[in-house]
């Protein structure tokens, strides 16, 4: 089909799906407008924030490409005290975020899932429960998501990783701590539990096809998700997937495929929240601004003690890691501003696509 056409259809089919992520010079380039134009005309040139929270790198998983993953005994692990976060949350208030992310390595013990509703409980108490709360703890029973919910946490961003059975069983083990059925099953649950719930996929993986992409992109929009976040895939030197670099596209490329993804969930999902990846900056210094120019609208900067981020790297060469959170800030409003975008400071910044929905 004609681009022009392409770019302007109701409902992209996979065949359109993977046409435009084929798409190569003027074409990608149209591409990239059509979706700037949708997102501006949409959600206008606001980018919210989440402070991000790193909250510990223990983990009980082994996926194939995360630095964090247990088994990698060059990471020293660590794990703030519950006075650090809510330090790092309080920062987040006085900043003007208006929201954090509490991110972690994956445990499930009863020790660490009490400690998390004890610590969303308290950081709603920070001014009449004036931040918004997402959390990004991994795989966690019903119960256990029930609780946080209660507790105040209303985000949850758990990337898939990927939508295909085949390529997910290729960068996880095949074990009863990894299975692809359950993944999937964790995203209903906080579907219906009521969570505003985020996934997403990393772009550029060995064995990753256009096709498994185009599913990729297919798998959102049947979930009808309120948020998605997409980053290059970016190899870590410890990890067992790293043999596997070599057969990966060049970090321009991977760059490049992390935009048409981004631009084409964008004119499929116009409403939804869209994160620009920390980890776009690794391939590209001015990633970020491409993936919100390309119809992302949200940043994370990182609240976490800067003594812990360099024992957080899920990737290596990970962009501000010793950056202060005030320098942080500044560097980002102006960094919004030279593209002709917005930060909405002291605002939630929920999902339209999910504020509609419910309504
Ligand atoms: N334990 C949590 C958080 C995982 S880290 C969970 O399971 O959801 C957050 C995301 O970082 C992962 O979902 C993965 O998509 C991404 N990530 C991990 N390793 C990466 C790498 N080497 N390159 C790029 N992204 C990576």
């Amino acid at each position: 089909m004609n681009i022009k056409d392409l770019l302007t259809k109701d409902f992209l089919e996979k065949e359109d799906i993977l046409q435009l992520l084929a798409a190569e010079g003027d074409e990608y380039e149209q591409l990239l407008k059509r979706a700037s134009e949708v997102k501006l005309s949409v959600l206008d040139n606001k980018v919210h924030l989440r402070g991000l929270i790193e909250l510990s790198n223990i983990c009980r998983k082994s996926c194939l490409y995360c630095g964090v993953r247990s088994g990698n005994d060059r990471v020293e692990r660590y794990s703030l005290t519950d006075d650090e976060v809510l330090e790092c949350a309080r920062l987040a208030h006085q900043l003007g975020y208006g929201s954090v992310a509490i991110q972690s390595g994956e445990r499930s013990d009863r020790e660490f899932t009490d400690r998390i509703t004890r610590l969303v409980s308290k950081i709603k108490k920070i001014d009449g429960g004036s931040l918004g709360i997402t959390l990004s703890l991994g795989e966690q029973s019903e119960e256990v998501y029930r609780q946080w919910f209660d507790a105040g946490a209303h985000r949850y961003l758990l990337r898939i990783e990927s939508s295909t059975e085949a390529l997910y069983y290729k960068i996880h083990p095949h074990d009863e701590r990894h299975d692809f059925h359950k993944r999937l099953a964790c995203i209903d649950t906080l579907l219906d539990i009521g969570y505003q719930t985020g996934t997403g996929v990393m772009v550029g993986l060995p064995f990753q096809t256009l096709d498994h992409l185009a599913d990729d992109l297919l798998f959102f929009r049947s979930k009808d998700v309120a948020m998605v976040g997409m980053g290059p895939y970016i190899p870590h030197p410890d990890t067992p997937l790293y043999t596997f670099a070599n057969q990966i596209p060049a970090p321009e490329e991977r760059m490049r495929l992390t935009l048409k993804m981004i631009a084409i969930l964008r004119l499929m999902m116009p409403e939804i929240n869209m994160v620009a990846a920390t980890a776009n900056e690794t391939v590209d210094p001015m990633g970020r601004e491409k993936a919100i120019q390309a119809g992302a609208n949200v940043i994370m900067p990182n609240l976490t003690p800067n003594a812990y981020r360099e024992d957080y790297l899920i990737y290596p060469d990970k962009a501000c890691v010793n950056d202060k959170p005030e320098q942080c800030r500044s560097c980002l409003d102006l960094r919004m501003k030279a593209i002709g975008h917005e930060v909405l400071y002291n605002a939630w910044g929920d999902s339209v696509a999910f504020t509609k929905k419910k309504a």
